[in-house]
């Protein structure tokens, strides 16, 4: 396994990569810039070492130490799994059972339908990628810049051009957005929790070193029911804790696990997949199920045809789905493997990790750790409990623009816009990003959760390396005559 710094090495540092002229240095002005460092940003790189001929330069621009994984599979637990099927997880849509062959390869009892760890996924990406790099003859000049991209500007000349907070400059013709989006804030406002309980509350459980500070018998309560909930039950465990857990959320729901087999995949009856209103589409789905469908297979059965049905819908349904529906289709749309779910359950049953359906009202001190005072959802009793730890599970941010400087210094300069539901950027069909005058930015895209205005799925690998290999072509399409031949 050839890490990613080892990858690097060897070429020019980043910082100082210049095209050498014969009468002056002059900065490189690449044909495309990656910026991020998680699954988006190596999937779109990947494919683009695949796409680009020799002649291109291109630059990837991330912070993540551990490039390609990002907070999705740089965990080290093997009890973090994948919540999609190995034969769906191929970085290559067109070589769906890649990563199996990989598990196979590397002797991990795994198959198609199996659920590998997040870690092995990870190391499977480096893997691709490193044998891409690998290959200097035929790939792109290629350089990895390990810094975070603070502001961007836009010129005639230079096209578009981000100042690093390593003190350089980066100028490409054409650039791709990967960054992400950040986690949650707390649902409470500040002014509703104590001074002294603030050091009781973990804000970013993705820095699993929170772990390490919990005691084995201390009362954990985990804000949130979702995967992310899950996956930080396991690590607790994993880490030693035996202390109670209880789980608060607004309704309580938790995540379904998936079906054993995968050939429940149903198609939809086809007039419903032309549906333009959601309350039919429900309607038939639960016919579809009275009829003997198993639900998992007709929610399998409209992953192909998601991101259509969200395009249809007008800014109120989309609106109306969100406040209303968010919280169901998580649960059946996004599922845990079954053998987590069992764990999950077998704890849920000795009482270890008990489940409140709540609003939380105020965070306070108490004899002991912190008191989370919440009310109680349909009786509106007011309840509380003392624990030790808050951890916020409460998923990812969601309004994209608001967690990051370098987007929020675009979007005054009005080179980006939000979308009209706050979910991230506003882009068009093709990934392009959608400037303040509703203009599309030819050479300016964005990848992943940032453009869920547009797609709405698009958190998932199966989506996003659709995504990416579509703005690849994109890219290679403008490349200029010179670098295409
Ligand atoms: C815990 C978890 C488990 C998941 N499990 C699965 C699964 O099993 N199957 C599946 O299909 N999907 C899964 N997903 C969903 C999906 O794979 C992820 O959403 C995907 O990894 C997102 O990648 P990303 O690159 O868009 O974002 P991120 O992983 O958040 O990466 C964004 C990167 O951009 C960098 N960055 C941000 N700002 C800047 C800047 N200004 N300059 C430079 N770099 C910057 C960040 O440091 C980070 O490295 C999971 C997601 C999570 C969180």
């Amino acid at each position: 396994m050839i890490l990613f710094s080892g990858i690097a090495a060897g070429r020019p540092p980043p910082q100082q990569a210049k095209r050498v002229t014969a009468d002056e240095e002059a900065p490189l002005l690449y044909d495309v810039a990656v910026v991020g460092a998680g699954f988006s940003a190596i999937a779109v790189t990947i494919h683009l070492l695949r796409s680009l001929p020799p002649s291109a330069s291109m630059a990837v621009v991330g912070d993540d130490p551990g490039f390609g994984r990002g907070t999705a599979y740089r965990t080290e637990f093997y009890i973090h799994r994948l919540n999609v099927p190995a034969g769906r997880m191929s970085v290559f849509p067109e070589e769906p059972e890649d990563f199996v062959r990989w598990l196979e390869q590397h002797a991990r009892k795994v198959s198609s339908e199996g659920f590998a760890s997040r870690g092995d996924y990870g190391l499977y990406l480096r893997d691709r990628l490193a044998s891409l790099l690998r290959d200097h003859d035929r790939r792109v000049t290629f350089d990895f810049i390990k810094a975070k991209a603070q502001n961007c500007s836009h010129s005639s000349e230079a096209g578009l051009v981000f100042k690093l907070d390593n003190g350089t400059e980066l100028s490409a013709r054409n650039v791709v957005l990967c960054l992400g989006v950040g986690n949650a804030d707390l649902p409470l406002k500040q002014d509703h929790i104590a001074i002294g309980a603030q050091k009781r509350i973990v804000r970013n459980p993705w820095r699993l070193s929170w772990l390490s500070r919990v005691g084995r018998s201390d009362t954990i309560c985990i804000l949130g029911s979702g995967l992310t909930m899950v996956d930080q039950v396991l690590a607790l465990r994993v880490h030693g804790h035996r202390g109670p857990i209880r789980v608060l959320s607004r309704r309580g729901l938790l995540p379904h696990p998936h079906a054993q087999a995968s050939h429940l995949a149903k198609p939809i009856e086809p007039e419903l997949a032309g549906s333009r209103e959601i309350s039919a589409l429900l309607q038939g789905f639960r016919r579809q199920v009275r009829n003997g469908a198993d639900w998992r297979g007709l929610m399998d059965g409209l992953r192909p045809m998601t991101q259509g049905l969200w395009q249809q819908l007008s800014s109120d349904q989309r609106a109306r789905l969100l406040r209303h529906g968010l919280a169901w289709w998580n649960i059946h749309r996004h599922r845990i493997a079954p053998e987590i779910f069992l764990r999950f359950e077998t704890l849920r049953r000795d009482g270890i990790v008990t489940v409140h359906a709540g609003f939380l009202e105020a965070i306070e001190e108490g004899h002991r750790g912190a008191l989370v005072s919440y009310r109680q959802r349909q009786s509106h009793r007011s309840r509380s409990f003392n624990a030790d730890w808050i951890v916020n599970c409460t998923g990812m941010e969601r309004a994209g623009v608001a967690h990051s400087p370098l987007l929020k210094g675009m979007q005054r300069q009005g080179l980006i816009a939000a979308d009209e539901l706050g979910l991230g950027l506003s882009v068009d069909k093709d990934s392009c990003v959608i400037d303040c005058e509703g203009r599309p930015q030819p050479g300016l895209y964005a990848v992943g959760a940032l453009t869920a205005g547009q797609f709405w799925e698009i958190t998932a690998a199966p989506d996003i390396r659709v995504q990416a290999t579509n703005v690849v072509s994109a890219i290679i399409s403008r490349l200029p005559h010179d670098v295409q031949d």
